[in-house]
Parts: C-alpha cells; structure tokens; sequence
C-alpha cells in the first residue's frame, strides 16, 4: 500500500469539578432533567458567568501532564452558533489563546515509542443534551456549562492502532491527575478524529475527514480503518474527497456523511465581554506541578526496571493508579526471588475477578499481603496450583486468610511418601498395561500412572513427588 494515513485527535473531557464551569450549579450525572440549571447555563439576558476556579487549574494540571507550555495570559471567546441544545447561541470556549499549548504525549505502539504532539488545550462548556422521541424533542439542560477540556493533536498518528494506544494512555494519564471521570458511556470523554492520507511520497497533507458518534475507543479504531480505506479506494480510482464530517454507525461499521465542514470563520469568534483576562502566576503553575502525581508512562518504565517486569506486564498493571498501587504493595512485601511468581496472579486470577466485577484490586477482599502468603504456600509446595486456584476464588469471596481456607478444606498438598504410598499401589494394580509400557520405554504410560494417582488422591498430591516415587517403584 502506497498510501499513509495521517490522524489528528480531538478529546473532549467533562472536568470532575462539583459545580459548572460559570455558575454554581451542580455537574452530577443522571439528575432529573432540567433540575440543575440557573440563570447563568440558561443564558436569561442580564446573568453573568464567572469562571470556577477549580476547573481552570484542572486544566492548567492537564496541560503540564501533557508537557504544555501554559499561557501567563489566557481569555475567553464566545463561539456563535444556533442550535436547539444551545440557549445562549454561543459557547464560551478559548480560541487564539488557549490555556496549554504545543506539548506532547509518549506512546507506544507495536513495541515502537512515538511522541504524538499536542497542539492545544483549551477550556470551555459543554452544551444541553437532546432526547429525540417519536414525535418530539426534549432537551436537558443539565450539562449546558458542565467545563469541558479540549486536548487536539498534531496530525502526527499514523494507524488507527496508534490512536487506540494514545487514547488508551491519555485516559489513564488524565485518571492518574483525577481531573475527570473519563466514563465514555456517560459521555464524559468523547473523541472526534480527523484523517487523511497520501502518498507516502508526498509532504502536504490531504484533504481530510472528521469522524462523529464513536462510543468506545475500540469504535475510533474501528471508524479510522474503514475510513481510510475509503479514501483510499476513492483516490484509487481517481476520484476527489471533499471536506467533511462523517458518522460512524456502530451497527453497519460504516461512516456516513454528515455534513460539509464548518470553517472557523463561520462561528465569528470574539472575545468574551463579560468575563475578565486571565494571568497565570507562576508560583501557582510551579504549585499545581508539584502536585502531580508519577504519571503512568514512568511507572512503567519504573516497574520494569525496579522490579524487572516485562513491558506487557508494567502497562497492565499501571494502565490504573489504584491498581499500580496494589500490585506495588504486593512486589515490595514479596521476600521471593522471582517477582514473577506474583505478577502472574496479579495479572491473571486476580485482575480478571476484578474486570469481572468492574472493581479495581482492592476492592477484592484480598489483602496484598494474603496474596503473598497463597503465593508463598504454592512456592513451597504446601498447597498446588490449583487448590491454590480454588482457595483464591474463596479469598476472593469471603475475604479470609488462606492458610484458614487452606486448613479447612485440607487441601494442603501431600508430598509426604507414606501417604502417597497407598495411592500408587491402588494406581499400579489397576493399570497394569501401562506400568509393563513403561518398562517398555513408553514416557506417556508414567504420566498416565501420574494422573491416576493424583486423581485417588483428590488432586492434592504433588504430581513430582509422585513422579519420582512411581519411577523408583516400577
Ligand atoms: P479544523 O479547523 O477543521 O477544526 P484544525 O486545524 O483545528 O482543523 O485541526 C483539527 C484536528 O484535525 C487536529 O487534531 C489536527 O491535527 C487534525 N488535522 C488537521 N488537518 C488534518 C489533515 N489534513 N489530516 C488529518 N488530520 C488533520
Ligand atoms: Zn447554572
Ligand atoms: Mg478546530
């Protein structure tokens, strides 16, 4: 294929503050329609907004997350447009002086590092939202003000894979700062993406598409590789594309056009009268910086180097700052050598109870330091892989200690030889082919001898011990 995608992304994000971007109302999800509303986000002639002061400084700790320059001076503009969602007819966002600007995220994708540019951060309010029902609309104007943060990107992805890992990691990035909920299903974290191609040849950019209505990140991915395919069938075969925005629809996994693009001339962007410049003061900017936290890029890299992880491992278990939490604490307090041992249950049993449940680590009832000691007894040999599976599910469940699980279900692992004799005997007399098949050099008859005599013992006996006796035996 001669032709290279190019991608922008627009990321719009509900700020998790308590109340509005310019009023006092409250931003709580699921409310009773048009029941946190005022003057203000109802845009009655006469009200005046006033910025909130915690959503501006969430923007300000996004924007140096993301290695922005921060303005020292920033404004508002009003964005005019009609639309019934709408009340004010404008939108106050930023325009020519965003909060945050040029900065950059680093990903990685196929094993491959790649810094993706950001060109902007820039706060503003979110609209009302429509309810079409069969014979009319409604609108709740709820989330009209509720700030909203937008992150845009240079035109610098390449596949629609790597778009999947910046949003994966910018997610993860901006709930490490607890700036936003970034729950796309209550349309918290929304993302519009621009793309284009060319020929690989070439240097200008193409003419591009903007793609609406995804709802998962999976459906970005999704919507960016059959439009690009799309483009490219429409050069092949020597056609034009025009600039426009599109609609993925999740059931036919198609896009289709929804209008022509808007130029910024269109919306007669001004400044915003009726609220004031804003100045950054510096010791402020160098407070919020101090206050962000290690950001799940360098915990990764941290946990691989510390604690000799691999990459697929650290990501999977920094992708979330309470679990990166919870799996710290259990690779700190674990005395063994081989971390990998703890790891394997933390990404495997555990993390899936977990997803399965849609809770993080610790809101499984297991301690990190009973998962240490389960570890432990199977590292001993005290306890097989898997009763320990089955003691786990009841830790799991009732939030007791293991050894008392252990204990009480008596599935300790016999590796004692005189009471596993008596299971071999029985194994033996009753197989009498496959032990004269061993004797004959067949390797598979002894495994076979080995799971019938960990079958008679219910699966508690240790399988190498019995290995060993079996073949001293016969
Ligand atoms: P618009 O004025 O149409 O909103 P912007 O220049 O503001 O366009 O860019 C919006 C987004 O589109 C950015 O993420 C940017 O990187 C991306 N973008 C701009 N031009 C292209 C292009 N030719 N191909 C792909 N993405 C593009
Ligand atoms: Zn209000
Ligand atoms: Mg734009």
């Amino acid at each position: 294929m001669n032709y290279q995608p190019v991608i922008g992304l627009e990321v719009h994000l509900h700020l998790k503050t308590k109340s509005k971007a310019f009023c006092g109302c409250s931003t709580e999800f699921g409310k009773e329609p048009n029941s946190q509303v005022c003057p203000v986000c109802l845009g009655f002639p006469g009200s005046l907004p006033v910025l909130n002061q915690t959503a501006f400084f969430y923007a300000v700790k996004t924007g140096l997350a993301l290695n922005c320059s921060i303005a020292e001076f920033t404004k508002f503009d009003r964005k005019n447009y009609y639309y019934p969602d709408l009340p004010k007819n404008y939108q106050i966002s930023q325009y020519d002086m965003p909060i945050a600007s040029e900065g950059f995220l680093d990903i990685e994708s196929e094993g491959k590092p790649k810094r993706v540019g950001i060109i902007r951060v820039h706060l503003e309010e979110d609209a009302g939202k429509l309810i079409h029902r069969d014979d009319s609309s409604c609108v709740d104007f709820n989330r009209a003000g509720i700030p909203l943060l937008e992150i845009v990107t240079k035109p610098e992805i390449n596949s629609p894979l790597e778009a999947y890992e910046y949003l994966t990691l910018l997610k993860s990035t901006l709930e490490y700062l607890d700036v936003s909920d970034c729950d796309m299903e209550k349309g918290s974290l929304r993302c519009d993406a621009n793309v284009s191609v060319r020929k690989k040849s070439e240097t200008t950019l193409g003419t591009k598409t903007e793609l609406k209505n995804m709802n998962s990140f999976k459906g970005v991915r999704d919507a960016l590789a059959y439009e690009i395919d799309r483009q490219i069938e429409v050069l092949g075969s020597g056609g034009k594309l025009i600039q426009e925005t599109r609609l993925w629809d999740p059931q036919k996994l198609k896009t289709h056009p929804m209008r022509s693009k808007e130029e910024a001339m269109d919306y007669r962007y001004f400044p915003e009268p009726d609220l004031p410049p804003f100045v950054i003061a510096k010791d402020k900017c160098a407070q919020i910086k101090r206050e962000i936290p290690e950001l799940p890029r360098q915990k990764v890299l941290r946990f691989m180097k510390e604690y000799n992880l691999s990459a697929y491992d650290a990501r999977v278990l920094a992708s979330s700052k309470s679990n990166a939490l919870y799996a710290e604490e259990c690779l700190v307090n674990y005395s063994g050598k081989d971390k990998k041992q703890i790891v394997n249950w933390l990404t495997g049993a555990l993390l899936s109870q977990a997803r399965s449940r849609n809770c993080p680590l610790s809101g499984l009832k297991v301690t990190p330091s009973d998962l240490i000691k389960l570890v432990g007894f199977v590292e001993k040999q005290q306890v097989s892989a898997l009763s320990a599976k089955t003691v786990l599910a009841q830790m799991i469940s009732t939030g007791r200690a293991p050894e008392e699980i252990i204990k009480e279900k008596n599935l300790s692992q016999i590796c004692d030889e005189s009471s596993l004799e008596a299971f071999i005997e029985e194994a033996i007399k009753e197989n009498p082919k496959s032990v004269k098949d061993y004797q004959q050099g067949k390797q598979n008859a002894l495994m076979f001898l080995v799971g019938q005599t960990m079958k008679k013992s219910k699966g508690k006996a240790n399988p190498k011990v019995v290995q060993e006796l079996l073949k001293r035996r016969i």
